[in-house]
């Protein structure tokens, strides 16, 4: 199965950013490029039923499997990125860390007024930074079509936290 392959080659990094955090390293994944392949085939399946028009892509770890997703699915990126990092007009949201605070961006003319857009990172913990991408879209004009995810840390209860957003949430596998 497809799920227990992922579950495989992710590594636990402990201790990583810091004390006490399980790090959930996917980038084993990305030297296995027939596994990269069932994983986009998957995710495209997954959101096949969607209304999508374009894929927002969270920095960084998001940016990998978002880009191939959207580039298969014939669809634009959004990158959403950490403030500072994109040259243009940004619109922001600052959203709240475990200690202090965070501010993403998005390009001001990148999130077109009523286009469907999937938000898409690497791995869903409290849904901090995926909800503080929502509001982006939302405050953008956009419509969040839903969210997908390779990994779920489910004891964080993220999903509860996004579910007002869109009922619209993949992930792949759940710890
Ligand atoms: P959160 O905003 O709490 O949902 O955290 C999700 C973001 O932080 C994603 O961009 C993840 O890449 C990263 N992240 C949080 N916790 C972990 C973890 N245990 N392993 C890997 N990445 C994590």
């Amino acid at each position: 199965m497809l799920e227990d392959k992922i579950k495989k080659v992710i590594r636990d990094v402990h201790d990583f950013p810091k004390k006490g955090i399980v790090f959930k390293d996917i980038t084993p994944i990305l030297s296995k490029p027939e596994l990269v392949h069932e994983i986009i085939e998957k995710l495209k399946d997954q959101v096949a039923h969607l209304k999508i028009d374009a894929i927002a892509c969270i920095e960084s770890r998001g940016f990998w499997f978002g880009t191939i997703l959207a580039y298969e699915m014939s669809l634009p990126i959004i990158p959403i990125r950490k403030k500072g990092k994109l040259p243009h007009k940004t619109v922001s949201v600052e959203y709240d860390l475990e200690y202090g605070s965070a501010t993403i961006e998005a390009h001001d003319d990148a999130i077109g007024k009523g286009v469907n857009i999937l938000i898409h990172d690497d791995l869903l913990a409290t849904g901090g930074t995926a909800s503080a991408a929502a509001d982006l879209i939302i405050q953008s004009g956009g419509i969040v079509a839903g969210f997908s995810f390779l990994v779920d840390l489910t004891f964080l209860k993220g999903k509860e936290r996004l579910r007002s957003y869109s009922p619209n949430m993949i992930s792949l596998i759940e710890y």
